[in-house]
């Protein structure tokens, strides 16, 4: 049997109303079942690493506090579905540990990574739970098959591995059912709890779906596809019914929110179809990842993407290069994602943003040891297949706004996409500018069924 992966994010299982329409969403799409990966619900994530920061400072009444609130928010969720009994045999132990991990943090006053880690793995665990039991489906513990280093905050899959451990999920799946499993979750080799990053649950269901060798996978979010940009600073931002998986990787990469930046790598290697959707308007426009490219004219740009949070290290040019390598190599190690390095006569550039928590350290470390460091930058990146052509049409739609590519252009492998850096300040009027300049304008060619209606 052909196998469909469909996984629901934090918003898509963030209330009981939100998870009766994600079930109606399983029953159309996999009448004769499949795989579904879940995230923690809405906000669960943020509220259990505001928990670990507190036992991590010695204060564990507040840590419960927040415990408590995790624990009041499922109940009314699950009491809303009628499924509080059915779940409670599952979700004690799960409370019982998070309460077990913030004592033992609170008495250490230390919060380690990988303590964390398994705090984590308990929102996720409580909603793949309480989702099993809502789509009448069974649970799976991702972590049997989601094997990857100790890497953790940011842990690296180990793609042999992972194919090796899922061939008893591949087996059971080729013979129908309704599995459901958790997103974001690893094991490292020890068997110890680890996690993808922020955001990785979609990196896990397309990793599931490479080592299942499914069809397809659906990513199930709260806008309808991939928009022409983030539509928190955008407001015109419009869906993208059809891009390539060289645009999808290189916006997802330079900050796009809604694909990790991971995911799109198992759909390259594998071949499934990529789908993006929207949980709350399913019959909505979708998109489609296509790995053949879609037709567009030269110059036109599909997305505008950032992200926040980078720092700029600076190195002299006497420095040579080995010491911006080796540090670049140290943070990286750490967890940190590196966006560019740029070496000239002139010195070289690295800009950084640190995911862990060990990152974050080894960046103040470098500071206090000397090194420039400034922190407060951003990365801006122009996508688009059209810039294959004419790759020069994005530095025109910089200089036409004024802006200039400060600290480099960062071009790297891609040639869907040049991106540059700017203070982390101007990003609220930079970003919607370089839309109305750059995609509105070309929005016909992208989606002509959204230019028409306009
Ligand atoms: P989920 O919980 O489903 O994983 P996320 O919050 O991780 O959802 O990702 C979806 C969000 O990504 C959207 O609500 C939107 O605010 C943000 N986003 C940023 N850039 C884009 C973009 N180019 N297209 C669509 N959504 C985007
Ligand atoms: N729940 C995790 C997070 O909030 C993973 C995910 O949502 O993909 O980062
Ligand atoms: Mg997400």
């Amino acid at each position: 049997m052909s196998l469909k992966v469909l996984k629901f994010g934090g918003s898509s299982v963030g209330s009981a109303e939100a998870l009766r329409r994600a079930a109606a969403i399983v029953r159309a799409e996999l009448p004769r079942g499949g795989l579904v990966v879940v995230s923690a619900l809405r906000g669960t994530t943020d509220l259990i690493l505001e928990a670990c920061a507190a036992a991590g400072l010695g204060d564990l009444a507040l840590a419960l506090d927040q415990l408590a609130a995790i624990q009041l928010r499922h109940q009314a969720v699950a009491d809303e579905l009628g499924l509080t009994q059915a779940v409670a045999t599952a979700w004690a132990p799960l409370f019982a540990r998070l309460d077990q991990l913030l004592t033992g943090m609170a008495m250490l006053g230390e919060a380690t990574p990988r303590g964390r880690d398994s705090a984590l793995a308990v929102g996720e665990s409580l909603s793949a739970h309480l989702v099993a039991l809502c789509f009448d489906g069974t649970f799976h513990d991702v972590r049997e098959v989601m094997k990857t280093d100790a890497r953790f905050g940011k842990a690296r899959p180990q793609l042999e591995a992972i194919r090796a451990a899922a061939a008893p999920w591949r087996a059971a799946l080729s013979s129908g059912g309704l599995w459901v499993t958790q997103g974001f979750l690893g094991s490292s080799p020890e068997g110890l709890t680890t996690t993808l990053g922020r955001g990785g649950s979609d990196t896990s269901a397309t990793l599931l779906g490479e080592a299942l060798d499914a069809e397809e996978v659906q990513i199930w979010t709260d806008v309808d596809g991939v928009l022409t940009a983030d539509p928190s600073l955008v407001r015109g931002a419009r869906p993208i019914p059809q891009m390539s998986l060289g645009e999808a990787e290189a916006l997802s990469a330079f900050g796009a929110r809604v694909l990790h930046a991971d995911s799109l790598a198992p759909g390259g290697r594998a071949g499934f179809r990529l789908v993006v959707a929207n949980t709350l308007r399913p019959d909505a426009s979708r998109t489609e990842i296509l790995p053949v490219p879609p037709r567009r004219p030269a110059g036109a740009v599909t997305s505008v993407a950032y992200k926040e949070g980078i720092s700029l290290l600076r190195f002299p040019a006497s420095a040579g290069l080995e010491p911006p390598l080796e540090v670049a190599r140290s943070l990286e190690e750490a967890g940190a994602l590196r966006f560019g390095l740029i070496s000239s006569p002139a010195g070289t550039l690295l800009a950084v943003r640190p995911e862990t928590h060990a990152a974050t350290e080894v960046l103040g470390t470098l500071a206090a040891s000397g090194l420039a460091c400034e922190a407060g930058w951003a990365v801006v990146a122009l996508v688009g297949e059209g810039l294959r052509a004419d790759p020069v049409a994005a530095l025109r739609h910089l200089a036409a706004l004024g802006q200039e590519p400060i600290g480099g252009l960062l071009t790297g492998s891609s040639t869907v996409s040049i991106a540059f850096l700017v203070p982390e300040s101007r990003l609220g009027d930079l970003i919607p500018r370089l839309h109305d300049r750059c995609v509105s304008q070309t929005i016909g060619a992208i989606n002509p069924d959204e230019a028409a209606r306009r």
